[in-house]
C-alpha cells in the first residue's frame, strides 16, 4: 500500500488531529481505532482511512492535510456546487432554504444588527436568509477572494479579512464548516473572533452517530472524505465548543438532505437533479428513521460567546 506525501510526513500513529482530541467521555486523549479505507471523493489524495474514538465516537480522516484549500480550488466540490443558472434544482433549494431559515430564526430568536455566515459556500442560503432579515446586515464569508454569484453586490468578506472585524457581529453562523479542517480549535477561533461577547453562535455539522451511517456505511454522504476532516458526535461537538468557552444553550437534531447524494454514491454516479428528486421522495423515510433512532443526519448547537 503506497502512502501519500502528507501521510509520509507523519509516519507514526500520533497524527496531529488525534493528538489534539481530548475525549469527551474518558477525559484523556481519544482512543482511535481504524474504520477501514474510504472512497477518495476528490480523486486527489489516494488512500483514505477514517479512525474513530471507541469512547466518544469522534472520528478523523487520514492522512492529515495541513492546508485543505487545494481541495476546493475551483468551487467544484459537491458542498459548493453552484446553482446559479436557474432551473428546477435551484428553485427547489430556494424553497427548502426558506423553510430552513424560518426554523433557524425560531431557534435563535432576534438575530441582531450584524450577522455573519462563516463558510457561506454557494451563498444561496445566505441570500435567502438575508432576504428574510431586512433589519440585519448579513455578511457571507469564505476563503475565495470573489463572492459567490448569489452574493454578488451583497455583503461578502474574505475569511482572512474577518480578523480585523473582531467582536463586531451579534450572530455568527457556521453551517457544515467545522468538519472541513484538521485543526478544529484553530478554525473555531477564526469563527468565534468576529463574534462580540454575548453574541449568538450557531454551529452545525454532520452527526457521525447518524442512523444512516450504520445502514449505508462508507456510502453515507456525510463520509464526504477527504473534504470532511473531522466527524463529530453530539458529545464531541459540545465538549469542543464548551472547551473554547462557549455557553451551549441548545442542541438541535437536523435532518439534512443527504439521502439523494447517498443513493448517487451507491450507484457510483455524481449528484444531479434525478438524485435530488429521489432524495426528496425518500425524505419522509429518512425523517422517520432519524426520529425513531434519535440520531439525526446533523447536529446544530446554539451557543453564546461569553
Ligand atoms: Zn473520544
Amino acid at each position: 500500500m503506497s502512502l501519500s506525501p502528507q501521510r509520509a510526513s507523519f509516519p507514526d500513529s500520533q497524527e496531529p488531529q488525534e493528538a489534539a482530541m481530548l475525549c469527551a467521555v474518558s477525559k484523556k486523549p481519544c482512543d482511535f481505532v481504524s474504520r477501514g479505507s474510504f472512497l477518495d471523493r476528490s480523486g486527489m489524495v489516494g488512500n483514505i482511512e477514517v479512525r474513530q474514538c471507541r469512547h466518544c465516537n469522534h472520528a478523523v480522516t487520514q492522512p492529515p492535510i495541513a492546508d485543505v484549500s487545494f481541495l476546493y480550488g475551483d468551487r467544484e466540490s459537491q458542498d459548493y456546487q453552484p446553482d446559479t443558472k436557474g432551473g428546477i434544482s435551484r428553485a427547489i433549494k430556494n424553497i427548502a432554504f426558506r423553510a430552513q431559515a424560518r426554523k433557524l430564526l425560531r431557534q435563535i430568536g432576534t438575530p441582531g444588527r450584524r450577522a455573519l455566515d462563516f463558510g457561506c459556500g454557494s451563498g444561496q442560503f445566505t441570500r435567502v436568509l438575508g432576504e428574510m432579515l431586512p433589519g440585519t446586515e448579513l455578511v457571507g464569508s469564505d476563503f475565495f477572494h470573489s463572492p459567490p454569484a448569489e452574493l454578488a453586490g451583497k455583503g461578502y468578506t474574505h475569511s482572512d479579512a474577518l480578523a480585523s472585524q473582531a467582536d463586531s457581529f451579534d450572530l455568527v453562523m457556521a453551517f457544515h464548516v467545522l468538519e472541513h479542517d484538521d485543526d478544529v480549535a484553530g478554525l473555531l477561533d477564526r469563527i468565534l473572533t468576529p463574534a462580540r461577547r454575548g453574541a449568538t453562535v450557531v454551529v452545525e455539522v454532520p452527526n457521525v452517530e447518524c442512523a444512516w451511517n450504520k445502514v449505508f456505511g462508507r456510502f453515507w454522504d456525510a463520509w464526504y472524505v477527504p473534504f470532511h476532516r473531522n466527524h463529530f458526535s453530539r458529545r464531541s461537538l459540545v465538549s469542543i465548543l464548551e472547551g473554547r468557552g462557549l455557553n451551549v444553550r441548545a442542541v438541535h437534531s437536523i435532518t439534512a438532505p443527504t439521502m439523494g447524494r447517498t443513493m448517487a454514491n451507491l450507484a457510483g454516479q455524481t449528484n444531479n437533479l434525478f438524485w435530488l428528486l429521489l432524495g426528496i421522495a425518500l425524505h419522509p423515510l429518512q425523517l422517520l428513521g432519524e426520529k425513531m433512532t434519535g440520531q439525526p443526519t446533523a447536529i446544530r448547537v446554539i451557543a453564546t460567546k461569553q
